[in-house]
């Protein structure tokens, strides 16, 4: 995945997280969302209790691990942040959660991609704080129960489909982040421009937001190249410095990247606007099916532009028009 993709690379991470909203008062849009694990954390703190497990589901880039940040600031515990791919056997997952301290929050980001081995070990310290631990092999092997810390799983997944039924049932709240609305985008570039003390022209502002796919981690991600670009060239961050640099790293007026516009390319050209089946499309673009699914194909149906059909993935008249490519008459 490119530069101005949804998925964070290395060398943004320090930037990234110094535009981390800090509280649920800071965090932009999602306010279904915020007022529910406002209720959630506030009946948990009177009670004394820890707050029952959150699922964040939706699109790279909306706010997941932000938002598991924010849940244990506002419990004012410690954050320990792990991921699926990370979990390979259930003991990995023993010594996370033997390590919890009273109250912790854990975040599994990618959750779905956790080893199957680790599942049913998660099941039921999310339910008891206990783990089974397997002491020797064969038939002598016991099972040593342990306690652990109660603590508080938010589990991230850009895939809640994926996830076993019984993994989904211990969730006490499962929130859908939705793609945000080109306003609350513009909050989020203004607000960062501010932290980056980038002068911005509102014009310019709405721009960015109007080209960031519904994903704040764009939008941040576009408003530094802006920057760089009003930087080196000596220009004032107004619309015709987002207009070159946006030209420059290949992001279209619609706020399409180059993978995108391969992906309806490729439906068009070499499926005739489909419908075609997601590992065929993934094939022919180059890319994996899980991101093509996960990350391209959310938005393109969010702007009109792609349908998914139960025989599969279709272009819209709206994303004929996109490609440029004439739409044969129905016949
Ligand atoms: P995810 O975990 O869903 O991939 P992140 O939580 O890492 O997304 O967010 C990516 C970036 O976008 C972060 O730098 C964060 O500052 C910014 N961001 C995400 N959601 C919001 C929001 N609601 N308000 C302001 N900034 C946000």
């Amino acid at each position: 995945t490119g530069e101005l993709s949804g998925q964070a690379t290395t060398g943004e991470l320090g930037y990234e997280g110094a535009l981390r909203p800090g509280s649920l008062e800071e965090f932009v849009g999602q306010s279904r969302v915020r007022q529910q694990l406002r209720l959630l954390l506030d009946a948990a703190t009177m009670q004394q209790r820890t707050p029952d497990h959150i699922l964040l589901a939706g699109p790279p880039g909306l706010g997941k691990t932000t938002l598991s940040m924010i849940v244990a600031a506002e419990l004012e515990k410690p954050l320990h942040q792990t991921s699926g791919p990370a979990i390979q056997h259930a003991g990995d997952l023993a010594a996370v959660l033997s390590a919890l301290t009273p109250g912790e929050v854990l975040f599994i980001d990618e959750i779905h991609r956790m080893a199957r081995s680790a599942e049913e070990m998660l099941y039921l310290a999310m339910e008891d704080f206990k783990i089974d631990i397997m002491v020797g092999k064969g038939a002598g092997a016991t099972s040593i129960p342990l306690e652990i810390a109660p603590f508080t799983l938010v589990g991230a997944t850009t895939r809640a489909g994926l996830l076993p039924n019984p993994l989904r049932d211990r969730f006490g709240f499962t929130a859908h982040l939705e793609f945000y609305a080109d306003d609350e985008l513009e909050s989020v570039v203004t607000r960062a421009a501010r932290l980056l003390e980038f002068d911005i022209a509102a014009a310019g502002v709405s721009e960015i937001a109007r080209r960031s796919r519904g994903t704040p981690r764009i939008a941040n991600r576009l408003l530094r190249r802006v920057r760089d670009y009003s930087l080196v060239h000596g220009v004032a961050g107004g619309t015709d410095a987002v207009q070159a640099a946006l030209a420059l790293y290949d992001v279209d007026a619609q706020g399409l990247d180059r993978l995108d516009r391969e992906v309806l390319r490729a439906v068009v050209e070499r499926f005739g606007g489909g419908p075609v089946g997601l590992s065929t499309l993934a094939v022919s673009v180059g890319e994996e099916a899980e991101t093509i699914e996960s990350v391209v194909e959310p938005f393109l149906v969010r702007a009109g532009l792609l349908s998914r059909t139960p025989r599969g993935r279709t272009v819209t008249r709206m994303g004929w028009e996109h490609t440029g490519i004439p739409m044969p008459p129905v016949s």
